[in-house]
């Protein structure tokens, strides 16, 4: 695996990448923040089986976080997250710098207007043009074929593949499943950052979205009564403050009032040492996609059909 830090270098491995392959060469790309899991492993797992060379990035971007977040605090292993990506079979590693990323007297970002506005983004102002603009420049740096996205930040893969498409970019996105706990919980890299007391409450937030994929598929289509059952399902985790608790359209992430067509059932808690995010879309049907667990044997719940 070849690791490079700067546009110049990436630019000349990528070309010998491209090169050294046959005449239909495809790169798949998996754009990370580093801290690596298996939810991410999950994705480079799934960049090699369906491209010919895989090439991972590593930056946390400081613009998409607010002022008082995370980000000088955020998990940093390079060494660790260096050897995850040799194991997987990783070809090209890119870790850029912020300076190499915004290069001096940067202006430009990339606005996906409304979409960056509500759930996420009413929260955190400004973090979806952060997400935009540094996604677009590592796909124009990396000029991949496919580029993978978790499920998990569901409204991050809905921007992506918007701005994507807006912008004529010529990559094709591809969203993976969600992984999770034996109990349910999404695997993230914040979830180092919960006390014990918080991780036993933290199964809450799938617990309520699996409620809403049940009433569905018994045949509810009140978005009120939907989000009753979810909201109810969150007062187990006494210790987190419901942020956003909603059922929007899968594309427009407009709220909806009648489950009538795909749609995204997304939720946010606050707990004392993190806020942690979750998602799983639904449809008129149920579930639109099978819910994917590191243990499926162990958990029992997880593979739904899609
Ligand atoms: P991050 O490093 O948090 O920016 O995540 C990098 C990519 O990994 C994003 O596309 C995430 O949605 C994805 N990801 C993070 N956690 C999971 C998970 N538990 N399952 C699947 N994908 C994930």
């Amino acid at each position: 695996m070849r690791v490079v830090r700067t546009r110049s270098e990436l630019a000349g491995a990528r070309g010998a990448l491209a090169a050294s392959t046959a005449s239909a060469a495809s790169i798949g790309f998996v754009p990370t923040m580093g801290a690596l899991h298996e939810g991410h492993a999950s994705l480079f797992r799934r960049a090699s089986q369906q491209n010919n060379s895989v090439v991972a990035s590593i930056f946390v971007n400081p613009t998409q976080f607010l002022p008082n977040e995370d980000f000088s605090k955020y998990p940093r292993d390079e060494a660790a997250d260096l050897a995850m990506l040799e194991s997987l079979g990783v070809d090209l590693a890119f870790l850029p710098s912020v300076e190499e990323m915004y290069p001096p007297g940067a202006v430009t970002s990339v606005d996906v207007g409304r979409l960056g506005d509500v759930l996420e983004g009413a929260s955190r102002p400004g973090h979806f043009r952060g997400v935009a603009t540094v996604v677009a420049t590592l796909f124009n740096l990396v000029q991949p074929t496919r580029a993978y996205f978790g499920q998990k930040d569901g409204q991050q893969s809905i921007v992506v593949d918007r701005f994507t498409r807006d912008l004529g970019l010529p990559v094709e996105i591809v969203i993976c499943p969600t992984v999770r706990e034996s109990n349910g919980l999404a695997l993230s890299s914040r979830n180092r950052y919960l006390t014990d007391h918080e991780r036993l409450q933290a199964p809450a937030l799938f617990r309520a979205l699996e409620a809403a994929a049940d009433a569905v598929a018994g045949g509810e289509t009140s978005v009120d009564r939907l989000r009753e059952r979810m909201g109810s399902e969150l007062e187990v985790a006494s210790l987190g403050t419901p942020d956003y608790v909603s059922i929007a359209d899968a594309e427009t992430l407009e709220e909806l009032r009648t489950l009538d067509r795909p749609a995204l059932a997304s939720l946010a808690v606050r707990f004392p040492s993190a806020r942690l995010i979750d998602c799983l879309p639904i449809g008129p049907i149920g579930p639109i996609h099978p819910i994917h667990s590191i243990y499926p044997s162990a958990s029992g719940s997880p593979s739904r059909p899609a």
